[in-house]
Protein backbone atom coordinates (compact mmCIF):
# COMPACT_ATOMS: atom_id res chain seq x y z
CA UNK A 1 0.00 0.00 0.00
CA UNK A 2 2.52 2.43 1.09
CA UNK A 3 4.51 1.59 -2.60
CA UNK A 4 1.52 2.95 -4.45
CA UNK A 5 1.88 6.43 -2.70
CA UNK A 6 6.06 5.83 -3.34
CA UNK A 7 6.74 7.10 -6.65
CA UNK A 8 8.16 10.52 -7.18
CA UNK A 9 5.43 12.82 -8.87
CA UNK A 10 4.89 16.44 -10.27
CA UNK A 11 4.04 17.16 -6.05
CA UNK A 12 6.80 15.43 -4.40
CA UNK A 13 8.75 17.82 -1.92
CA UNK A 14 12.15 17.71 -1.26
CA UNK A 15 13.96 17.77 2.12
CA UNK A 16 17.67 17.21 2.68
CA UNK A 17 20.54 17.41 4.24
CA UNK A 18 23.64 20.51 3.44
CA UNK A 19 27.11 19.96 4.48
CA UNK A 20 30.94 18.51 3.50
CA UNK A 21 30.97 15.93 3.49
CA UNK A 22 27.51 14.45 3.43
CA UNK A 23 28.19 11.30 1.32
CA UNK A 24 28.92 9.14 4.18
CA UNK A 25 25.43 10.21 6.13
CA UNK A 26 22.61 7.81 7.40
CA UNK A 27 19.97 10.25 7.16
CA UNK A 28 19.01 9.50 3.88
CA UNK A 29 17.93 6.25 4.53
CA UNK A 30 16.28 7.08 7.87
CA UNK A 31 13.98 9.61 6.20
CA UNK A 32 13.16 8.39 2.99
CA UNK A 33 12.33 5.32 5.28
CA UNK A 34 9.76 7.32 7.09
CA UNK A 35 8.24 8.92 4.00
CA UNK A 36 8.05 5.01 2.52
CA UNK A 37 6.51 4.24 5.45
CA UNK A 38 3.83 6.64 6.20
CA UNK A 39 3.10 7.29 2.52
CA UNK A 40 3.97 10.48 2.72
CA UNK A 41 5.08 12.10 -0.68
CA UNK A 42 8.60 14.05 0.23
CA UNK A 43 12.00 12.64 -0.82
CA UNK A 44 15.50 13.60 1.28
CA UNK A 45 18.66 13.69 -0.54
CA UNK A 46 21.97 14.91 0.20
CA UNK A 47 23.48 18.01 -1.10
CA UNK A 48 27.35 18.27 -0.91
CA UNK A 49 27.53 22.16 0.03
CA UNK A 50 30.50 24.22 1.24
CA UNK A 51 30.95 26.92 3.60
CA UNK A 52 31.45 29.62 1.28
CA UNK A 53 28.08 27.69 -1.10
CA UNK A 54 25.44 27.89 1.91
CA UNK A 55 23.90 30.83 1.59
CA UNK A 56 23.80 30.58 -2.14
CA UNK A 57 22.22 26.51 -1.50
CA UNK A 58 19.74 28.11 1.16
CA UNK A 59 18.38 30.30 -1.38
CA UNK A 60 18.15 27.67 -3.74
CA UNK A 61 16.39 25.43 -1.63
CA UNK A 62 14.29 28.19 -0.57
CA UNK A 63 13.48 28.67 -4.44
CA UNK A 64 12.27 25.51 -4.90
CA UNK A 65 9.87 25.45 -2.00
CA UNK A 66 11.82 22.41 -0.45
CA UNK A 67 9.82 21.78 2.80
CA UNK A 68 12.97 21.81 5.02
CA UNK A 69 16.34 20.35 5.41
CA UNK A 70 19.31 19.49 7.38
CA UNK A 71 22.67 20.77 8.16
CA UNK A 72 26.33 19.03 9.47
CA UNK A 73 29.12 20.65 11.00
CA UNK A 74 30.96 23.11 10.45
CA UNK A 75 27.17 24.70 9.02
CA UNK A 76 25.35 24.52 12.32
CA UNK A 77 26.56 28.04 13.37
CA UNK A 78 26.17 29.50 9.93
CA UNK A 79 23.00 28.44 9.61
CA UNK A 80 21.89 30.02 12.78
CA UNK A 81 22.86 32.91 11.70
CA UNK A 82 20.41 32.54 7.81
CA UNK A 83 17.35 31.93 9.87
CA UNK A 84 14.73 34.33 10.60
CA UNK A 85 13.73 32.46 13.35
CA UNK A 86 15.78 30.30 15.57
CA UNK A 87 13.42 27.79 18.53
CA UNK A 88 14.87 28.68 22.25
CA UNK A 89 16.81 25.44 22.18
CA UNK A 90 19.23 26.66 18.69
CA UNK A 91 18.85 30.34 19.85
CA UNK A 92 20.75 28.95 23.51
CA UNK A 93 23.33 27.04 21.27
CA UNK A 94 23.36 29.40 18.39
CA UNK A 95 23.44 26.29 16.97
CA UNK A 96 21.29 24.98 14.20
CA UNK A 97 20.81 21.53 12.19
CA UNK A 98 17.02 21.33 11.25
CA UNK A 99 15.22 24.43 9.53
CA UNK A 100 11.44 24.56 8.42
CA UNK A 101 10.63 26.31 5.66
CA UNK A 102 7.56 28.12 6.19
CA UNK A 103 7.20 29.68 3.10
CA UNK A 104 10.17 31.13 2.65
CA UNK A 105 10.28 32.15 6.64
CA UNK A 106 13.38 30.23 7.92
CA UNK A 107 12.76 28.40 11.52
CA UNK A 108 15.84 27.29 12.97
CA UNK A 109 16.19 24.33 14.98
CA UNK A 110 18.52 21.67 17.17
CA UNK A 111 17.43 18.49 17.28
CA UNK A 112 20.49 16.51 18.85
CA UNK A 113 19.63 17.21 21.87
CA UNK A 114 15.84 15.77 22.31
CA UNK A 115 16.61 13.09 20.06
CA UNK A 116 19.04 12.13 22.97
CA UNK A 117 16.17 12.42 25.42
CA UNK A 118 14.40 10.00 23.51
CA UNK A 119 17.10 7.61 23.76
CA UNK A 120 17.27 8.07 27.47
CA UNK A 121 13.26 7.44 27.73
CA UNK A 122 13.32 4.64 25.64
CA UNK A 123 15.96 3.04 28.05
CA UNK A 124 13.90 4.15 31.02
CA UNK A 125 15.65 6.94 32.30
CA UNK A 126 13.69 9.96 33.64
CA UNK A 127 15.45 13.33 33.10
CA UNK A 128 13.37 14.87 35.90
CA UNK A 129 15.65 14.78 39.18
CA UNK A 130 18.10 12.58 37.26
CA UNK A 131 22.00 13.30 37.79
CA UNK A 132 23.95 12.49 34.67
CA UNK A 133 28.01 12.59 33.85
CA UNK A 134 28.63 13.64 30.54
CA UNK A 135 32.02 13.13 28.84
CA UNK A 136 32.58 15.46 26.13
CA UNK A 137 31.89 18.85 25.56
CA UNK A 138 31.90 18.90 21.41
CA UNK A 139 28.95 19.90 19.46
CA UNK A 140 26.50 16.98 20.68
CA UNK A 141 27.51 17.43 24.33
CA UNK A 142 26.51 20.52 24.43
CA UNK A 143 23.41 19.90 22.94
CA UNK A 144 22.68 17.33 25.42
CA UNK A 145 23.50 19.31 28.06
CA UNK A 146 21.20 21.93 26.92
CA UNK A 147 18.23 20.15 26.90
CA UNK A 148 18.72 17.87 29.63
CA UNK A 149 18.81 21.08 31.73
CA UNK A 150 15.89 22.33 30.29
CA UNK A 151 14.22 19.23 31.12
CA UNK A 152 14.47 19.32 34.34
CA UNK A 153 17.84 17.68 35.70
CA UNK A 154 19.11 18.56 38.86
CA UNK A 155 22.72 18.22 38.11
CA UNK A 156 25.21 17.52 35.24
CA UNK A 157 28.67 17.39 35.57
CA UNK A 158 30.89 17.29 31.85
CA UNK A 159 34.31 16.10 31.86
CA UNK A 160 36.32 17.03 28.86
CA UNK A 161 40.24 18.16 28.43
CA UNK A 162 40.64 22.14 28.41
CA UNK A 163 40.66 23.58 24.88
CA UNK A 164 37.85 25.20 22.85
CA UNK A 165 35.35 22.22 23.34
CA UNK A 166 35.88 23.18 27.41
CA UNK A 167 35.53 26.97 26.75
CA UNK A 168 32.41 26.80 24.82
CA UNK A 169 30.62 24.19 27.25
CA UNK A 170 31.66 26.87 30.03
CA UNK A 171 29.74 29.59 28.23
CA UNK A 172 26.60 27.53 27.57
CA UNK A 173 26.76 26.59 30.76
CA UNK A 174 26.79 30.72 31.48
CA UNK A 175 23.84 30.67 29.64
CA UNK A 176 21.77 27.74 31.09
CA UNK A 177 22.16 28.82 34.11
CA UNK A 178 20.31 31.99 33.88
CA UNK A 179 17.23 29.66 31.98
CA UNK A 180 17.19 26.47 34.20
CA UNK A 181 17.82 25.48 38.12
CA UNK A 182 19.99 22.49 37.04
CA UNK A 183 23.59 22.35 38.96
CA UNK A 184 25.96 22.71 35.87
CA UNK A 185 29.97 21.49 36.63
CA UNK A 186 32.61 21.47 34.53
CA UNK A 187 35.83 19.74 34.57
CA UNK A 188 38.61 18.15 32.83
CA UNK A 189 40.19 14.78 33.54
CA UNK A 190 42.37 16.17 36.21
CA UNK A 191 42.07 13.17 38.40
CA UNK A 192 39.74 9.62 38.09
CA UNK A 193 38.43 9.89 41.41
CA UNK A 194 36.41 13.26 40.71
CA UNK A 195 35.03 10.91 37.61
CA UNK A 196 34.76 7.95 39.89
CA UNK A 197 32.80 10.01 42.86
CA UNK A 198 30.51 11.85 39.47
CA UNK A 199 29.52 8.49 37.96
CA UNK A 200 28.50 7.03 41.70
CA UNK A 201 26.25 9.84 42.24
CA UNK A 202 24.74 9.67 38.40
CA UNK A 203 21.87 7.99 37.17
CA UNK A 204 22.69 8.20 34.01
CA UNK A 205 26.43 7.92 32.38
CA UNK A 206 26.57 9.50 28.50
CA UNK A 207 29.54 9.58 26.55
CA UNK A 208 29.55 12.25 24.19
CA UNK A 209 33.15 12.13 22.77
CA UNK A 210 34.27 10.67 19.72
CA UNK A 211 36.44 7.88 21.87
CA UNK A 212 35.20 4.45 20.43
CA UNK A 213 34.20 5.09 17.45
CA UNK A 214 35.83 3.65 14.22
CA UNK A 215 39.42 3.02 14.11
CA UNK A 216 38.99 3.74 17.84
CA UNK A 217 37.45 1.08 18.41
CA UNK A 218 39.00 0.04 21.81
CA UNK A 219 39.78 3.19 23.15
CA UNK A 220 37.15 4.10 26.25
CA UNK A 221 37.47 6.98 28.79
CA UNK A 222 36.51 4.99 31.77
CA UNK A 223 39.35 2.53 32.98
CA UNK A 224 37.38 -0.28 34.33
CA UNK A 225 33.69 -1.52 35.26
CA UNK A 226 34.67 -1.06 39.11
CA UNK A 227 33.40 2.54 37.81
CA UNK A 228 29.77 1.37 36.87
CA UNK A 229 26.97 -0.45 38.56
CA UNK A 230 23.80 -2.07 38.50
CA UNK A 231 21.28 0.64 37.57
CA UNK A 232 23.45 3.15 36.33
CA UNK A 233 22.18 3.95 32.76
CA UNK A 234 25.39 4.02 30.29
CA UNK A 235 24.96 6.33 27.41
CA UNK A 236 27.23 5.60 24.23
CA UNK A 237 25.96 8.10 21.78
CA UNK A 238 28.56 6.55 19.05
CA UNK A 239 26.40 4.43 16.57
CA UNK A 240 29.70 3.13 14.78
CA UNK A 241 30.44 0.60 16.00
CA UNK A 242 27.31 -0.72 17.61
CA UNK A 243 28.67 -1.81 20.76
CA UNK A 244 31.67 0.22 21.89
CA UNK A 245 34.11 -0.75 24.31
CA UNK A 246 32.22 1.22 27.18
CA UNK A 247 28.78 -0.25 26.13
CA UNK A 248 30.75 -3.90 26.98
CA UNK A 249 31.99 -2.83 30.34
CA UNK A 250 28.46 -1.76 31.31
CA UNK A 251 26.76 -4.59 30.26
CA UNK A 252 28.78 -6.33 32.15
CA UNK A 253 28.87 -4.47 35.33
CA UNK A 254 24.83 -5.03 35.06
CA UNK A 255 24.14 -1.51 33.45
CA UNK A 256 21.32 -0.72 31.01
CA UNK A 257 23.70 0.21 27.76
CA UNK A 258 22.57 2.04 25.33
CA UNK A 259 24.04 2.68 21.90
CA UNK A 260 23.49 5.98 19.68
CA UNK A 261 21.25 4.51 17.40
CA UNK A 262 18.13 5.57 19.24
CA UNK A 263 19.46 8.88 19.57
CA UNK A 264 20.70 9.06 15.58
CA UNK A 265 16.68 7.74 14.64
CA UNK A 266 15.34 10.27 17.36
CA UNK A 267 17.01 13.62 16.32
CA UNK A 268 15.54 12.29 13.06
CA UNK A 269 11.97 11.87 14.20
CA UNK A 270 12.25 15.42 15.65
CA UNK A 271 13.46 16.69 12.46
CA UNK A 272 10.72 14.57 10.57
CA UNK A 273 8.06 15.19 12.95
CA UNK A 274 9.11 19.26 12.13
CA UNK A 275 8.28 18.94 8.54
CA UNK A 276 5.71 16.77 8.44
CA UNK A 277 3.77 17.28 11.43
CA UNK A 278 3.47 13.39 12.14
CA UNK A 279 5.90 10.81 13.99
CA UNK A 280 8.28 8.93 12.85
CA UNK A 281 7.78 5.46 13.12
CA UNK A 282 10.99 4.93 15.20
CA UNK A 283 10.82 1.08 15.46
CA UNK A 284 11.41 -0.62 11.39
CA UNK A 285 13.37 2.62 11.25
CA UNK A 286 16.14 1.69 13.46
CA UNK A 287 16.09 -1.96 12.71
CA UNK A 288 16.88 -0.96 8.79
CA UNK A 289 19.55 1.14 10.07
CA UNK A 290 21.36 -1.27 12.20
CA UNK A 291 20.91 -3.47 9.27
CA UNK A 292 22.95 -0.43 7.28
CA UNK A 293 25.24 -0.18 9.69
CA UNK A 294 25.78 -3.84 9.71
CA UNK A 295 26.23 -4.02 6.31
CA UNK A 296 28.82 -1.36 6.06
CA UNK A 297 30.63 -3.29 8.43
P1 LIG B 1 32.94 17.29 18.22
O1 LIG B 1 32.17 18.53 18.34
O2 LIG B 1 34.14 17.26 17.33
O3 LIG B 1 33.42 16.86 19.71
C1 LIG B 1 34.29 15.78 19.90
C2 LIG B 1 34.40 15.49 21.39
O4 LIG B 1 35.19 14.30 21.57
C3 LIG B 1 35.09 16.62 22.15
O5 LIG B 1 34.55 16.69 23.43
C4 LIG B 1 36.53 16.09 22.21
O6 LIG B 1 37.27 16.59 23.28
C5 LIG B 1 36.27 14.62 22.46
N1 LIG B 1 37.45 13.80 22.15
C6 LIG B 1 37.90 13.43 20.94
N2 LIG B 1 39.01 12.66 21.09
C7 LIG B 1 39.26 12.58 22.43
C8 LIG B 1 40.26 11.93 23.22
N3 LIG B 1 41.22 11.21 22.65
N4 LIG B 1 40.18 12.03 24.56
C9 LIG B 1 39.18 12.73 25.16
N5 LIG B 1 38.20 13.38 24.47
C10 LIG B 1 38.24 13.31 23.12
O7 LIG B 1 32.03 16.07 17.75
P2 LIG B 1 30.47 15.83 18.05
O8 LIG B 1 29.69 16.27 16.90
O9 LIG B 1 30.18 16.37 19.39
O10 LIG B 1 30.41 14.22 18.05
C11 LIG B 1 30.98 13.45 19.10
C12 LIG B 1 30.60 11.98 18.90
O11 LIG B 1 29.19 11.84 18.99
C13 LIG B 1 30.98 11.41 17.53
O12 LIG B 1 31.40 10.08 17.71
C14 LIG B 1 29.68 11.42 16.75
O13 LIG B 1 29.61 10.39 15.77
C15 LIG B 1 28.68 11.16 17.86
N6 LIG B 1 27.35 11.73 17.57
C16 LIG B 1 26.28 10.90 17.65
C17 LIG B 1 25.01 11.41 17.44
C18 LIG B 1 23.81 10.49 17.49
O14 LIG B 1 22.74 10.94 17.08
N7 LIG B 1 23.94 9.28 17.99
C19 LIG B 1 24.84 12.78 17.14
C20 LIG B 1 25.95 13.61 17.09
C21 LIG B 1 27.22 13.07 17.31
P3 LIG B 1 38.39 17.76 23.06
O15 LIG B 1 37.64 19.04 23.15
O16 LIG B 1 39.31 17.57 24.21
O17 LIG B 1 39.03 17.51 21.74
Amino acid sequence: MAEDHFRISGTTRLTGLLGSPVSHSFSPLIQNEAFRLLGIDCRYLCFAADEAHLPAAVQGLVALQAAGWNCTMPDKYRMAELCEELDPEAALMQSVNTVKNDGGHLIGYSTDGAGFLRSLRSAGGNPAGARMTVLGAGGAARAIVARAALEGMECIHVFNRRGAHFTQMEELMRRLSKKSTCRLILSDFGSFEALRDSISQSNILANATSVGMGVQSEACLIPDRSFLRPGLIVSDIIYHPLQTKLLRLAAQAGCTAVNGIPMLVGQGAESFRIWTGQEMPVGPVSALLEEEIRRRG
